[in-house]
């Protein structure tokens, strides 16, 4: 079913939907199957009931997985032109929004989010994604080398490149966005001739199983994606998997170095995008009228489960009143409640275990001196916490320095650049920055001193296909998207030929 007008919400669950939810599979060498190690519940986050049942893979499923991805790699995918690939992949684009109502209804359901989020970013940028991606997989180019090699004398040289794709690909999944997440894996991979084993999250794995159904029926040969479904032990066995060629994550910092090491042992390439601590800067040249997207858009889109959530605020002193005066009237009247209602603009967080994360990061706060500046309450049933700001947070406390992932920011005063700067890069992140001024000078003098990936002006946590995305510092390694994201994918090969 083709997505309706996004702010509206559904008039029920799809029918496609409910017999999706009744036994959901993996999809491993083009063939649907159950986990050899079971299953495992997925739940609504908005009530805390299961919603599906999800097969785990054991490692012998991991293993075929693998092997799948392989042997088309070495076959029909792999002797495949890039005309050929781009083809498959606008067909997947366009199937993609064929059944967007129904992948957006499952991500709802699954992640809590609103289903105008749903429907605008998981369903369609998703699509537009792909199709951003398709087009570079018949624009992969190498260079001619003027080199100087001088022996044997009399002989003569040309070099040039090529560029191949790296391989079986392992791509790791959060659950924050878990289809736009899966397909900033799959189609630069797909476009540089990669074949890839998926691992979303175990929150979240029901739009990428629905998805790879949709990849089979574009008609993609056998193998070229495929899904294993599972807790962390999964996708720890797909990364120290010798038939993988490289790995590419997104998740939490900590889960990231562990896959890093693996990573380095095994002397595999691999692209991690990671946590996030983004500092909000705000100047008394403002545009005040900025602070609704700012808090919106900026710091609690998806209930603050975004690695570029704004989650410390710095607001200068001149305007520092009134700016946070008008932040707390448009917080405390920010709609909560299920996503599926699309008025609702705080929805539940993931899963009990973040909620417990959460709440326990807003006590910590307190317990450390913050104070909370907001008294909002939260429906009692399933996962949802009322959106919170705090003042006077130390420095080196942990509501200023972890990551909350949470609908939770800090506001904090200052006075000159020199001291705003140096508060904004005191973490050990580095992925998304904003800077909210009117005036380019202050602005373009302030942008090569933030340390972070992305550095929004006058807005924030707004990610673009062709803006290359990835973190400095603790943040990551390696950016996703623009033509940058196909090198991630592809090896560059010297040929030298020697000639008389
Ligand atoms: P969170 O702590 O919020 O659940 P993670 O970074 O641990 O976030 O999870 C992101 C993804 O990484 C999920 O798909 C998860 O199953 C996977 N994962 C967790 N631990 C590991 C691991 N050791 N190796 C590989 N993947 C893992």
């Amino acid at each position: 079913m083709k997505i309706g007008a996004p702010d509206k919400a559904p008039s029920s669950i799809a029918a496609a939907v409910t017999d999706f939810l009744k036994a959901p599979k993996m999809l491993i060498g083009g063939t649907s199957c159950d986990g050899e190690a079971g299953s495992f519940d997925v739940f609504n986050p908005a009530d805390g009931t299961v919603l599906a049942s999800v097969p785990e893979a054991s490692e012998a499923d991991v293993d075929r997985a693998v092997a799948a991805a392989g042997a088309t790699m070495a076959g029909t995918w792999g002797s495949m032109s890039g005309a050929g690939r781009t083809g498959l992949m606008l067909k997947l684009a366009d199937l993609i929004e064929e059944n967007g109502e129904e992948l957006a209804q499952l991500e709802t359901l699954e992640n809590g989010k609103s289903i105008m989020m749903s429907r605008l970013i998981e369903v369609m940028s998703s699509a537009e994604y792909i199709r951003y991606m398709a087009g570079w997989a018949t624009k992969i180019r190498g260079e001619t080398l003027d080199v100087s090699i001088a022996i044997p004398p009399g002989t003569q040289y040309t070099a040039f490149t090529r560029k191949e794709p790296v391989g079986v690909v392992a791509a790791i999944t959060p659950w924050n966005f878990p289809l736009n997440m899966a397909v900033w894996k799959i189609a630069p991979a797909l476009a540089a001739g990669c074949t890839v084993v998926l691992k979303p999250a175990e929150e979240t794995p029901l739009t990428s199983l629905r998805l790879v159904e949709l990849v089979r029926e574009a008609g993609f040969p056998d193998g070229v994606v495929n899904v294993v479904t599972g807790g962390g032990a999964v996708g720890a066995a797909l990364v120290r998997h010798p038939g993988v060629n490289k790995i590419t994550f997104t998740g939490s910092t900590e889960t990231g170095k562990k896959i890093g090491v693996q990573a380095m042992q095994d002397v595999k390439p691999v692209t991690l995008e990671l946590g996030g601590k983004a500092p909000m800067v705000m100047f008394d040249d403002m545009d005040l009228s900025l602070l609704g997207p700012a808090a919106g858009i900026g710091i609690f889109l998806n209930a603050g489960q975004t690695c570029c959530a704004g989650a410390r605020l710095f607001i200068q002193r001149g305007i520092y009143k009134e700016a946070v005066s008008v932040l707390k009237n448009i917080v405390s009247s920010l709609p909560i409640g299920p996503g599926m209602d699309p008025a609702n603009q705080i929805n539940p967080l993931v899963s009990a275990k973040h909620h417990a994360h959460v709440k326990g990061a807003i006590d910590k706060g307190i317990e450390d001196g913050a104070t909370p500046l907001l008294s909002g309450e939260a429906p009692d049933a399933g996962y949802f916490v009322a959106p919170q700001l705090f003042e006077g947070a130390g420095a080196q406390s942990a509501l200023m320095q972890d990551e909350v992932f949470g609908p939770v920011a800090t506001i904090t005063p200052f006075d000159t650049e020199d001291e705003v700067i140096a508060m904004a890069n005191d973490v050990r992140y580095g992925l998304g920055a904003s800077l909210w001024s009117r005036d380019i000078n202050r602005v373009m003098r302030l942008v090569p001193k933030v340390q972070a990936g992305t550095v929004w002006i006058n807005s924030h946590n707004i990610p673009d296909q062709n803006m290359p995305f990835g973190g400095f510092k603790q943040s990551g390694i390696g950016r996703e998207h623009g033509s940058g994201a196909l090198d991630n994918f592809l090896e560059t090969k010297s040929v030298c030929v020697a000639y008389s």
